[in-house]
């Protein structure tokens, strides 16, 4: 099946895609974006699309593309940081208060971007699954980082843990909670009051991080 779509070209410096209730897809891109380029993304955001196609639209539904050039903004732990493009063949994202990539990468920019999210994701989340194992006396088996489809973490019944990757977009209270509500589920398998107020002793803000993932979930979706 061939998506159509409508271009609209203006001032602006990202690429949004929207689906719109009566079901017409209108792209958003800056003037002068190449029709090949808005094609590529199109057919990237195939899944998404069928599935907004596909289901009752009560309200539009946009996804935001960000364009791979300096002085764009990329997420991690909460925070934005500003990009830069450097002229350099180092394959590696550097980090130091921005992120610092080579131009001859900028056409793989998602999948690199993707592969240091997901490293830092496992030094991170281990490093905080341990810690909260530690308070909450429970033992894990093993732990994965891994592409969670909706959700951003769960535990098996042979005390196996699966986190999200995208988890390390998230300020870092958010992480912890994540962590911690799998962790607890090694105590009380259902949401019961009790469960609550165990994740509440470790992560005293715990709340607030459900807010912000209720909030900001969505965000966390988004390429970087
Ligand atoms: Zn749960």
């Amino acid at each position: 099946m061939d998506i159509d779509y409508q271009i609209k070209f203006s001032k602006r410096r990202t690429i949004t895609i929207t689906v719109e209730r009566d079901r017409t897809i209108v792209v958003k891109a800056p003037a002068g974006t190449e029709p090949q380029k808005i094609a590529k993304i199109i057919e990237s955001k195939k899944l998404w699309l069928y599935e907004k196609l596909k289901n009752e639209q009560k309200y539009p539904e946009t996804q935001q593309i960000k364009e791979f050039v300096s002085g764009e903004t990329v997420l991690y732990l909460g925070k934005r940081y500003r990009l830069q493009i450097e002229k350099s063949n180092e394959e590696k994202i550097r980090f130091a208060g921005k992120f610092i990539v080579a131009a001859t990468t900028a056409d793989r920019a998602s999948q690199v971007f993707k592969d240091w999210y997901k490293k830092q994701a496992s030094i991170k989340i281990l490093e905080r699954v341990n810690y909260y194992a530690r308070n909450l006396g429970v033992q894990y088996n093993q732990i994965f980082i891994s592409d969670l489809k909706y959700r951003w973490g769960s535990c098996t019944p042979k005390n196996n843990l699966n986190f999200n990757w995208r988890l390390i977009k998230a300020p870092m209270f958010v992480l912890d909670y994540v962590v911690v509500h799998e962790l607890t589920h090694f105590l009380e398998s259902n949401h019961t009051p009790h469960f609550w107020t165990i994740v509440e002793t470790q992560v005293p803000g715990f709340r607030k991080a459900r807010q912000w993932l209720k909030e900001n979930g969505v965000l966390l979706e988004s390429e970087f």
